[in-house]
């Protein structure tokens, strides 16, 4: 397996080259373009890694998975459908059309920006403050990593110039999606994006995924099943925004991208998997981690299709 890793980065390495690293918030524009790395963890807890791995990044829009997850464990399913919907996208991860046009009010769905936002309301707390410690401290928990810090770079860059996110909030606010403040709302989506990972902590959240709620080698369960099954089926559908359909085909794996050049993605009852690569397609989706899970795919046979 280790030496399938190597040869996979090696053979993909050159197609970082045709990415860009996104620049939209200022504090990502400093990733290095060439990285590339990956982790595999399976569900008993053996792990492979290969490239660069160790690599610190921020989580960005894989953060929505945690945070639908909890609101899935935190809101019972019909008032969470009131907020939501779980329907893929052709539009952008920021679109704002397509809360005006397409669902008139509920964002499609909490993969995307302003679906994760208004997800982000479903969470358990009284303030913003404590909804991001219960979402941060799954991540921790999920991640088996107590020390994950927030870039505060990141999270200061993203906070000065997120408008667009500020829109979107502003505009559910009028659609009586969201009810509090957005202000509140909004800076602990950022803090919630900003959050620093390495390709290991993503692949173990896909690990606890892939063994349907179970942490990596126990019987610690720390998700209901049910709803590991919704959540993977969102990401099968929507998890890489208005590429999911291309990348269905191609890879056929529930996964979550992010700005920050992440992949998460899980291949069920086996092993969850992170890939990095900082430069994005025009998607917003890592351009060599795609090519990366694409030939693990092929030569592992993990397509669910
Ligand atoms: N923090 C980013 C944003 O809100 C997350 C987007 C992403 O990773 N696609 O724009």
């Amino acid at each position: 397996m280790q030496s399938l890793l190597y040869s996979i980065i090696e053979a993909n390495r050159s197609w970082t080259r045709q990415g860009k690293v996104a620049n939209y918030i200022p504090g990502l524009a400093k990733a290095n373009p060439e990285a590339l790395g990956i982790v595999l963890i399976t569900t008993d807890n053996q792990s492979y890694a290969a490239g660069s791995h160790e690599t610190p990044f921020t989580i960005q829009s894989i953060s929505k998975i945690l945070t639908f997850t909890c609101a899935l464990m935190d809101t019972p399913f019909a008032e969470l459908s009131k907020i939501i919907s779980l329907e893929p996208t052709s539009d952008e991860f920021n679109s704002i059309s397509s809360l005006e046009i397409k669902n008139t009010h509920k964002p499609l769905n909490p993969m995307i920006n302003s679906g994760a936002i208004a997800t982000l309301s479903l969470v358990k707390g009284d303030s913003y403050a404590e909804r991001f410690q219960r979402v941060f401290s799954f991540a921790k928990l999920l991640t088996g990593n107590e020390a994950l810090p927030l870039n505060q770079d990141v999270y200061a860059s993203e906070s000065r110039t997120g408008h667009r996110n500020r829109a979107l909030a502003y505009y559910m606010k009028s659609t009586d999606i969201i009810h509090d403040d957005v202000e509140e709302l909004v800076d602990a989506y950022f803090r919630l994006c900003s959050l620093q990972v390495t390709c290991h902590d993503i692949a173990r959240i896909g690990a606890v995924l892939a063994g349907n709620g179970l942490l990596p080698g126990s019987e610690t369960r720390v998700i209901p099943k049910d709803i590991c099954r919704i959540v993977k089926a969102v990401m099968a559908t929507c998890g890489m925004y208005n590429g999911s359909g291309l990348f269905a085909t191609s890879v056929g794996l529930p996964a979550k991208s992010g700005v920050g050049g992440g992949i998460l993605a899980v291949s069920p009852n086996r092993m969850g998997i992170g890939v990095m690569g900082p430069a994005l397609d025009e998607k917003g989706n890592s351009l060599a981690g795609i090519k990366v899970l694409e030939d693990l795919s092929k030569r592992l046979d993990l397509s669910i299709y």
